[in-house]
């Protein structure tokens, strides 16, 4: 097992990483938990999967659980299923101190810590990611949200986990779809802060995809680094938290234009990094060369590398929409070649018209 530790000024939690986390989950959370009281928030896909496991690790443990199944899906990370959360933690007469655990995928995570944010004015919660996507993102940071019709995660809190436990051996049963929409988020890593990262991802793209345990082990231990990294310098995205963000408002566009679940979030980050890509080359950032290796690794592990065509009042009315608008003004995260990003806050229209008008299915 790896542990990694994520710091910001007023809270420390770990990073578990490894293979068989989930059988010693009881072992691993019960410091951290103040009292031996959880409720377990999964969804009917993960629950027939893993919530027997986490909950026989618990109760050895001496952790009282009970749990709430919510329907699987991005449609559903609505106020509506959020409520379910409330309803259980009311049924369980549940306390501050009760301890929220999420097993799942960033939808399940992401409720199920906004939830915690607002229980009682805030409870403790842990999490358990059982997607790549989840493991290597969602989890770590300590963003939660529910979507709006009109935006993504529009709805949320910044609200850190006590605990996070990544057992790769989760991974195993998750979709092939699934695990090139985790590698998305993998890949942008590698873009934004570490081209040598990169340069492993792609030697290492086939080893991935197979599932090899310990090329998997390495991704997500270096993107969680960088993730803890980023958000223990700038924990509430004043600054460096941002580039994060490369490919997500042209991928959020995508998500609510299409409507959302349609297109994986993974997979609307890879298109739309790509998007991002091609603007920092109309802004004489990015060389033919560095867009064509960043579209061959999408390619390699099966990810799109084209965006729907929403239509150009489309693209920027949603994309108006986006968390990452400032004062009227569309940001982008643009990648200055491989390795390195940065925030452009005031990108040409017409440059932005021409991106817009290439690289559509
Ligand atoms: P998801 O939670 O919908 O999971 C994907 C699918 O895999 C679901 O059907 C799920 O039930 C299923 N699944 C989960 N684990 C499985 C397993 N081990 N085996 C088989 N099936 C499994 O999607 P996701 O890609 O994990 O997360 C996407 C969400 O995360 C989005 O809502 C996105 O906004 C959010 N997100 C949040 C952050 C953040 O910082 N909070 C960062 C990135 C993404
Ligand atoms: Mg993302």
């Amino acid at each position: 097992m790896i542990t990694l530790d994520l710091t910001l000024p007023d809270c420390r939690y770990p990073i578990h990483i490894g293979r068989g986390l989930l059988d010693r989950a009881g072992e691993l959370m019960a410091p951290v938990l103040p009292q031996p009281r959880a409720l377990i928030v999964t969804n009917d896909v993960v629950a027939p999967l893993y919530l027997a496991r986490l909950e026989a690790s618990l109760a050895a443990a001496g952790i009282q659980t009970r749990a709430v199944v919510l329907p699987d899906g991005e449609s559903h990370k609505d106020w509506q299923t959020l409520n379910l959360i409330f309803d259980a933690l009311i049924d369980m007469r549940a306390e501050r101190k009760t301890t929220l655990v999420a097993l799942g995928g960033g939808v399940v995570g992401d409720m199920t810590g906004f939830a915690a944010a607002c229980w009682q004015r805030g409870a403790p919660f842990v999490q358990v990611p059982t997607t790549l996507l989840a493991q290597v993102d969602s989890s770590v940071g300590g963003k939660t949200a529910i979507n709006h019709p009109a935006g993504k995660n529009m709805i949320g809190a910044f609200w850190q986990p006590r605990l996070v436990l990544a057992d790769i051996a989760l991974l195993d049963s998750l979709p092939p779809r699934e695990l090139s929409a985790g590698l998305a988020e993998v890949f942008k890593y590698g873009l934004i802060g570490d081209a040598g990262f990169f340069d492993w991802c792609e030697a290492q793209a086939a080893a991935l995809m197979a599932r090899d345990a310990d090329a998997l082990i390495h991704a997500v231990r270096r993107s969680c680094e960088m993730k803890a990294d980023i958000v223990g310098q700038d924990e509430k995205e004043q600054g460096v938290r941002a580039l994060l963000n490369l490919g997500h408002t042209f991928g959020h566009a995508i998500e609510a234009g299409l409507g959302f679940g349609v297109w994986l979030h993974g997979e609307a980050v890879a298109a739309g990094m790509l998007l991002a890509a091609d603007l920092a080359a109309q802004l004489g950032r990015q060389s033919a060369g560095e867009l064509d290796r960043i579209e061959a690794l999408l390619a390699a592990v099966q990810l799109p590398v084209r965006a729907p065509d929403l239509g150009l009042d489309a693209w920027l009315s949603l994309m108006g929409h986006d968390k990452k608008v400032d004062g009227g003004h569309l940001r982008f995260v643009v990648p200055d070649g491989i390795g390195r990003a940065s925030v452009e806050s005031d990108v040409d229209a017409d440059a932005l018209a021409r991106v817009l008008g290439g690289r559509f299915i």
